[in-house]
């Protein structure tokens, strides 16, 4: 095929460990309720590198993947009343069906005909996409586009906050600080906790603290029970996030001392492997195990926070790729590097 006015690229994972890109047709709007969007950024989160690994139980293929999307409106349908050609937009990943019994009572992201775009449906990894008008949410232009990208991530600290019920004075514990755990932490302190965070690297724990995080733990290092046992006067928190998400990771959050009684685990993982909690470490101190997948009217007051640089972004995008250099992306899936935390893949 030629390259042409009306031809873009796209990135397509044929099956587990094999990807194309390919040329086509720009698509054409579907509906009078659909927008045309034009990629600007495109983050590349762990869900990614499930699906190019084959170990994504969502995923189907073939498959464009990419569900942190940032971009322009460039075509409007003829019914479209919310945005505008020109607008700088962030693009949802869910797409619900309305009709079911989690739709009903709000909880649409886990709707029981849920795709989400980049894994059951394709994603924004191509220069060209539409949605309807619903799904595309503006963002101001004070918003740079590789942040942009991170406003999804972001969503999902505010939904599993929200799921986990985290309020002013929480003492949180969050186990792990790559991404998401950086992301959880910087949403607990916006919400007034005091926030606690554990992983094994530290250069990851001393972005943790400038991310506001009051005490870190290398747990590589120190007993993780003794310490949140000394931090919290020989309470244990009350809130604790799995953002490490390997087996054990959720079973080592149960453990004597960590989480006081009526405290919160939130998890976030799909490993598959089975964990090891006994019925008398959840009923014994009454704790609540809460899950909480992608998120659910969060795009909005993320954009806000956004807006009112609420957050500190600086550093959580690691690695952004030019989309002309996208292998570079499959290279690191394949040959993962500590320095590689967030790529966020730029498209001009
Ligand atoms: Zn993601
Ligand atoms: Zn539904």
């Amino acid at each position: 095929m030629k390259v042409g006015a009306k031809m873009m690229k796209e990135v397509v994972i044929t099956k587990p460990y094999e990807y194309e890109i390919r040329e086509v047709p720009i698509p054409e709007l579907e509906d009078d309720y659909q927008v045309l969007i034009k990629m600007k950024a495109a983050g590349v989160c762990g869900s990614d590198y499930h699906i190019y690994h084959g170990a994504n139980p969502n995923s189907t293929y073939p498959r464009i993947p990419g569900h942190e999307n940032a971009g322009v409106v460039v075509k409007v349908g003829s019914k479209v009343t919310r945005v505008k050609e020109g607008d700088r937009v962030v693009v949802d990943l869910i797409i619900t069906c309305g009709q079911c019994y989690q739709c009903k009572i709000g909880r649409e992201n886990i709707c029981e005909n849920v795709k989400v775009r980049g894994s059951g449906v394709d994603g924004g990894f191509r220069e060209y996409f539409t949605a309807p008008e619903d799904d595309v949410y503006v963002i101001p232009n004070s918003i740079d586009f590789k942040d942009a990208a991170l406003i999804e991530p972001f969503a999902i600290g505010a939904h599993c906050t929200n799921r986990g019920k985290v309020v002013p004075g929480d003492i949180v514990f969050i186990l792990g600080t790559g991404t998401i755990g950086s992301i959880i932490l910087q949403t607990c302190k916006n919400k007034g906790c005091t926030v606690i965070c554990c992983d094994i690297d530290d250069e990851t724990l001393e972005r943790a603290k400038a991310y506001g995080a009051d005490y870190i733990i290398n747990s590589r290092k120190e007993n993780v029970v003794e310490r949140v046992q000394e931090i919290t006067n020989r309470k244990g928190v009350t809130i604790a996030f799995d953002s490490a998400c390997f087996q054990g990771s959720l079973t080592s959050l149960f453990e004597p001392g960590l989480v006081r009684n009526a405290g919160r685990v939130v998890n976030l993982g799909f490993t598959t492997a089975p964990e090891s909690i006994s019925q008398a470490m959840l009923a014994q101190r009454e704790l609540d195990l809460i899950s909480s997948r992608m998120s659910c009217y969060q795009f909005e007051p993320v954009i806000e926070k956004f807006a009112n640089n609420e957050f500190n972004l600086d550093g959580l995008v690691t690695t952004p790729i030019k989309f002309d250099e996208i292998d570079k992306v499959f290279h690191y899936m394949d040959n993962p590097d500590p320095k590689v935390k967030k790529m966020v893949i730029l498209f001009d």
